[in-house]
């Protein structure tokens, strides 16, 4: 679904990945871990092109999004993202912010959107909070809203950036609980986290970054219980 080849960031004289290779199959579940400043989350914003690469090619579904003739919005629908702090419209209520891509870019009637988004609600819990604005709503429940919103735009993958980080303990698993079952649908998943109970459980593959590259990169078992790389053992050592 997803070739990355040789890719390259730099934000100035920052050189922040340094040449990654990967390919991302249908129905996998990436789990992203690392040191802070490893460079996950500018990894996960190339991949939908929130950044733009210095250098290589990243291919999504069979087609070269890097490259200068490509229109990206028309992949950028196919990937859903899901940030640390939410990023909901503030002013806008739940449904609202729900329905406003897939009216305004995928042109979807609104009472349809409003069916889907309210399908979607129910899912995961929250079809009560349809009329409700951000403000008046946990930390995990905007997470579960901004699932629902991503999701409402049919992507084929779901990349993640620290979805619990910003949550309090409490909530962090109401909104694991959605990501696990989502996998479970079949969803593609890119997931950068520090929950390591949700890399070992729901993860295909795990990949260990470190200094912009993928370090080392296997089943979650078998990175967890015999770590190959000593940058790798030496993060276990200290998250574990
Ligand atoms: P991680 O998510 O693994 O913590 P990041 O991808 O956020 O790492 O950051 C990797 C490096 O790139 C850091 O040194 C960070 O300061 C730098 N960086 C990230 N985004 C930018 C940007 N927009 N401009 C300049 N430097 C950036
Ligand atoms: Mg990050």
């Amino acid at each position: 679904m997803i070739h990355v080849k040789n890719l390259h960031k730099k934000f100035g004289k920052l050189h922040v990945l340094k040449g990654i290779d990967t390919h991302i199959e249908k129905g996998e579940v990436i789990v992203i871990i690392g040191p802070s400043g490893s460079g996950k989350s500018t990894f996960l914003r190339c991949l939908n092109l929130l950044e733009e690469p210095t250098d290589g090619q990243i291919i999504f579904e069979d087609v070269d999004i890097t490259s200068k003739r490509n229109d990206i919005n028309v992949q950028r629908q196919k990937m859903g993202m899901v940030f640390q702090q939410f990023n909901l419209f503030p002013h806008k209520t739940v449904i609202e912010n729900i329905t406003l891509a897939p009216i305004k870019v995928k042109g979807m009637k609104k009472a349809e959107a409003n069916q889907k988004a309210m399908d979607l609600l129910t899912r995961v819990g929250l079809a009560d909070k349809a009329k409700a604005y951000p403000k008046q709503l946990s930390g995990g429940q905007k997470q579960r809203i901004a699932i629902v919103r991503a999701l409402a735009m049919e992507p084929d993958v779901m990349l993640f950036d620290e979805p619990t980080s910003a949550l309090d303990p409490e909530m962090v698993g109401e909104v694991l609980e959605v990501m696990q079952q989502l996998a479970a649908e079949g969803m593609t998943m890119v997931v950068v986290t520090h929950e390591m109970g949700f890399a070992r459980e729901v993860g295909t593959r795990l990949f260990f970054m470190d200094d912009g590259q993928i370090a080392e990169e296997g089943t979650p078992m078998d990175v967890f219980t015999n770590p190959q790389n000593e940058r790798t053992k030496e993060f276990f050592s200290k998250v574990l």
